[in-house]
Order: structure tokens, then C-alpha cells, then sequence
């Protein structure tokens, strides 16, 4: 079973539910969080292997080219342009499509492989811990969470660290989610994303459940929402400056005593309300 873990926003903590939960559960881990990845600072694991993540692009035989622009038509990203005297090519709009190649008249294209990022496989005792990098500068994340999420364990849970917000990597993520956990902080910009990503696994019909991260008593409106749409309360983080400082050295919280508790009784309500 693949449980994702998300937030409409960045910050609510998500990788701190994420990784401790994969702890106490002995759950996989994988950080889908490609743009800055940092499950492994807590989870530490040992190992590491790497390889790389590579997409296709085309090379054109400039001997070849008869410069008809046939290619640059058949491009619906606009990653092909003409010169005086040869086709360019702008890497990083390509969507290695394949199209301007079935398009070439006389076979001057090619393809050839691009590095746009990696991922890293480890482990930490018995769980298997996986982490997707995107390169600086890249502007897709989704052939790099395709191959991430490709060949998930079949057995037990996986909990798949989501990148924050909606956009299409979530959803991407999503895609591969039996269950969901929605992590959101009580403010008011907390719970404007948290309608967000409510709606967004609703719509993709993936039954989830709310944890609520940095909690304090004053937040009616979260309790108003979560009334009114009939939304399932998981757990409970309380706002506490340690656990921050606990956040910022890198440290888990399941091995703090008094935090522990909340961990277990959030994998006691994922267990009643979601599996
Ligand atoms: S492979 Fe597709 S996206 Fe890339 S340049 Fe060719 S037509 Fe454009
Ligand atoms: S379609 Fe082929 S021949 Fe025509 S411009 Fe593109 S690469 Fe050159």
C-alpha cells in the first residue's frame, strides 16, 4: 500500500510526519520532494547507491539538414529554432516527444541521452529508503518522480513524501497513492492551501485524512472547514519550540519520548480510519 503524504504549502511539516511515520511503521520511504529532497538528513541511511535519471533529445546531423523547418513545426513546445544555417536546439523546453524526428525528411535527427538528475537508494535496517534529485537549473520533475515511483515495494506500506503544493508533480505522485495524509498547519494561509489539496485528492478519489501540524486550540475556521467537509482528524503535532530545534539538527521526533505518543496515535487512527 502507498500512502502519500502532502501539504497545500510548503513548511507545514510534511517531511517530519513523513519520516517519522516510515520509522515507527517500518514503512519504505521515498522522498518525492525532487526539488530539495531532505528526508535522508533525518533518516540517515547507509549504502547509498546513485544512478542517474536521463531523458532523450535530439541530435541533428547538420550534413543531413536541408533547413525545411519541418521538425520546428512538428515541435509543440517550442524547443527547435532555425538560424541562418542550422536548427538549434533549447534542451531544457524538450519533452523528448519524438515528434520532430518523425517529422525529418531525410533522417538528420537523432537521439541522444541527457542527465536532468538522479536517484539514490539506501537502507536503514529492514526499510528501504529511495530519494529523487533533480539537477539545478532543470524545469522538469516529472520523467524524475516516473522513474522514482516505477518499481515501488509490493509489500507492506510505502509512504511517499510528496512534493509541497498542487502542481502537477503532486498529482504525478498521486497517481501512484492508495491512501493520502493531508498535513497542514492551523493559519490562515495553512488552511487556504489545505482547500487545495483537499479538493485535489477528492477529485482524484483517494481517501485521506487530515494531520494537523504546529496545533494550538485557536483555529475555528480549520475546525469550521474540516465540519463542513466531513474531514477525517488523524493526529496532532503541538507547537512547541523544541521540536523545531529537534527539525533544524536534523533529528527525529519518535526518538523524543514525549512526542513519540503523538506518532503512535496517528498510526493507530491511519489504521482505523484509512486501511
Ligand atoms: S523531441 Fe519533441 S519536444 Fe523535443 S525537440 Fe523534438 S519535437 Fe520538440
Ligand atoms: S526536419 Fe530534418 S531536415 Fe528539416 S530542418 Fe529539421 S532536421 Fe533539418
Amino acid at each position: 500500500m502507498n500512502i502519500a503524504v502532502l501539504s497545500g504549502k510548503g513548511g507545514t511539516g510534511k517531511t517530519t510526519i513523513a519520516t517519522n511515520l516510515a520509522l515507527l511503521l517500518e514503512a519504505n520511504y521515498v522522498d518525492c520532494d525532487v526539488e530539495e529532497p531532505n528526508g535522508f538528513i533525518f533518516l540517515e541511511p547507509e549504502d547509498i547507491k546513485s544512478r542517474d535519471v536521463e531523458v532523450e533529445i535530439p541530435k541533428i546531423d547538420q550534413e543531413k539538414c536541408i533547413l525545411c523547418g519541418d521538425c520546428i513545426e512538428a515541435c509543440k513546445f517550442n524547443a527547435l529554432a532555425k538560424t541562418k544555417n542550422k536548427i538549434i536546439l533549447f534542451d531544457k523546453l524538450c519533452h523528448s516527444c519524438g515528434a520532430c524526428g518523425l517529422a525529418c525528411p531525410t533522417k538528420a535527427i537523432e537521439y541522444t541521452k541527457r542527465a536532468i538528475g538522479k536517484i539514490e537508494e539506501g537502507k536503514r535496517g529492514n526499510i528501504s529508503l529511495k530519494r529523487g534529485i533533480m539537477n539545478i537549473g532543470e524545469p522538469m520533475a516529472v520523467p524524475i518522480l516516473k522513474e522514482l515511483l516505477k518499481e515501488l515495494s509490493e509489500e507492506g506500506i510505502n509512504i511517499l513524501d510528496s512534493p509541497p503544493g498542487t502542481s502537477c508533480n503532486v498529482v504525478n505522485v498521486l497517481h501512484y497513492a492508495h491512501r493520502a495524509l493531508l498535513v497542514t498547519e492551523p493559519t490562515a494561509f495553512g488552511l487556504h492551501d489545505l482547500k487545495m489539496a483537499v479538493e485535489l485528492v477528492k477529485r482524484l478519489n483517494i481517501p485521506f485524512g487530515l494531520i494537523i501540524n504546529k496545533y494550538d486550540e485557536n483555529n475555528p475556521y480549520l475546525k469550521e472547514y474540516m465540519e463542513e467537509e466531513n474531514i477525517e482528524l488523524i493526529g496532532k503535532i503541538p507547537f512547541r519550540r523544541e521540536i523545531a530545534e529537534n527539525y533544524s539538527k536534523g533529528q527525529t521526533l519518535i526518538h523524543v519520548e514525549k512526542y513519540r505518543g503523538y506518532f503512535q496515535q496517528i498510526i493507530g487512527n491511519i489504521e482505523e480510519v484509512l486501511l
